[in-house]
């Protein structure tokens, strides 16, 4: 709150080293509760962990590293000023200890998320789906739960460390995949966009001879024909496993051959969907259907955990960027038109009434997961194999109901006032104003993977404050070379004057940092 105030104050151009301190101490003391005057590394974790951060975050190797190196030889653990020293470029860690990420008091979701598994769990209706004979043998008692939110805090529940099958949770991202190569013209002109009111498998296709849209099987087949057609179709197959690694922020997914080969064998009715989109010339001239076919195939076998799910899920509820590396994985666009189609068609024949009662994307898979994105806010998987008769996991569609009715997450729940609801976010608003923010502390700390991580948002690295201070200000005044360095070869403008009339190379002046001064002067002179 202090740093925020600070960015933010009139008088004051620069985060001076008294107000980090002040800011630092607060944090240190909100970890050292029983003032010890030094903190464990154990307990630092466990601290993030309660917000949602986990160690293994990828956004914090270069802290897990400091930490770890700090705290040896120091059993009791490490004091206030290598506390100071090991964090000081790590804005997310400043961040969660001020609980000012996406979901402030994220123990107590994490608790009513626990809540809904245990009413869940005891539902046992529904059948594991039977027309794939290795589908049919998974234990139906599976049940797990993961949610990543848009700043990447995490939590699973339950059988979180088994993978299944993506079975048709692939779909959106084969389409997503599509889309970013093709275009949206390019994709629909083989595909449509409207629900087809039938099962998944149905032989149907719309009055153009298309299939009705990318999440039925018909319209998935279509899709793996779209996906980098003019490549081998092993390196098309490592297209798709490279995208899930990035959705999953660096996560591997595995492969199951025998859900493959026991799928490829009981495939009469997506081989003759094929051939019907074939003979109603659907596909793009030259496609190979058996190998389309295949590819299909090996899409649906690609095995993920809950919580690679999750933060797929994020991603897209993200704008197409991964929270915990900060990747890019696909445009906004991109994004967007997937969540619009998972609204109205991810849910099979259910879709409209999901869509009206619950109403936040979400797409099913016969392997039982459930892919939900919550926009802006977080990805959930939920994976129980028991199907109902559509084709949805029973589980799936019950937890969203409960998780609908306790939080205000339905598409149009913002239209009604004095909602019972519960809102976990924080305030849109705010957030917005957190990006500036944060982006010109960042700049000021000199945390430049933070910088990139805020760009790939799509935020303006031009954007100022309330003071007209720009990221390039605080960091020419708070000496950070290297990030006037990144933000100069950005293309910034360097002219940048804040309210006062300061521009980035009286700051470095002012502050005596003669690289950078010199750095500023070069590229004016150019
Ligand atoms: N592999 C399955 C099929 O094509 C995917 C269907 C699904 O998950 N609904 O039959």
């Amino acid at each position: 709150m202090a740093t925020k105030q600070r960015v933010r104050s009139k008088n004051n151009s620069n985060i001076s080293d008294v107000s980090k301190g002040l800011v630092l101490e607060a944090l240190f003391s909100s970890i050292d509760t029983s003032k010890t005057g030094v903190i464990t590394s154990v307990q630092f974790w466990n601290e993030l962990k309660k917000r949602g951060i986990l160690s293994d975050d990828p956004r914090l190797s270069d802290v897990k590293d400091a930490f770890d190196k700090a705290c040896i030889g120091s059993k009791k653990g490490i004091d206030f000023s290598l506390f100071c020293e090991t964090i000081k470029h790590a804005l997310l860690v400043h961040k969660t200890l001020r609980g000012e990420l996406c979901i402030p008091d994220f123990s107590g979701f994490c608790d009513e998320i626990t809540d809904i598994f245990k009413e869940v769990k005891s539902n046992v209706n529904g059948n594991v789906a039977n027309y794939i004979p290795q589908l049919a043998r998974v234990n139906p008692k599976y049940f797990a739960v993961s949610i990543c939110t848009i700043d990447g805090q995490r939590f699973s529940h339950g059988d979180t460390n088994t993978s299944f099958c993506l079975q048709s949770t692939c779909k959106p991202i084969n389409y997503c995949i599509a889309h970013e190569e093709l275009g949206e013209e390019k994709v629909h002109q083989h595909i449509g966009r409207e629900p087809s009111g039938r099962s998944f498998n149905e032989m149907a296709l719309n009055s153009d001879g298309l299939p009705h849209n990318p999440l039925i099987n018909s319209g998935a087949i279509m899709c793996s024909s779209l996906i980098r057609r003019n490549i081998p179709i092993a390196d098309r197959f490592d297209e798709v496993i490279k995208t899930w690694t990035e959705l999953s922020g660096d996560v591997e997914p595995t492969f199951n051959n025998s859900v493959y080969l026991s799928e490829k064998q009981t495939a009469d009715r997506n081989f003759a969907l094929a051939y019907f989109m074939r003979e109603n010339k659907a596909f793009p001239e030259n496609t190979n259907l058996i190998e389309t076919l295949e590819f299909y195939f090996q899409c649906c076998s690609i095995e993920v955990k809950s919580d690679s799910m999750a933060s797929a899920a994020a991603t897209l509820a993200n704008g197409g960027v991964n929270p915990l590396t900060g990747k890019k994985v696909f445009s906004d666009g991109t994004a967007k038109n997937c969540l619009s189609l998972m609204n109205s068609c991810g849910m099979y024949d259910f879709s409209g009434e999901y869509a009206f009662k619950i109403g936040f994307p979400a797409k099913s898979g016969v392997s039982g997961a459930l892919l939900i994105v919550i926009p802006n806010v977080m990805g959930i998987c939920i994976w129980s194999p028991k199907l109902d008769e559509l084709g949805n996991s029973v589980r799936g569609v019950e937890f969203s109901k409960k998780l609908g009715e306790r939080f205000s997450f339905h598409n149009y729940d913002s239209l009604i006032n004095n909602s019972e609801k519960k809102d976990p976010r924080r305030h849109k608003y705010e957030s917005k104003m957190d990006n500036v923010i944060n982006l010109i502390y960042a700049a000021s700390c000199g945390d430049i993977d933070e910088i990139k991580r805020i760009e790939a948002k799509g935020v303006d690295l031009n954007v100022s404050d309330y003071d007209g201070r720009t990221a390039l200000h605080l960091a020419a005044s708070e000496g950070q070379f290297e990030v006037v360095d990144y933000l100069i070869k950005r293309k910034v403008n360097v002219n940048a004057k804040d309210r006062w009339g300061g521009t980035p190379l009286k700051d470095a002046k002012k502050s005596n940092h003669v690289d950078i001064c010199n750095k500023i002067e070069k590229y004016l002179s150019k």
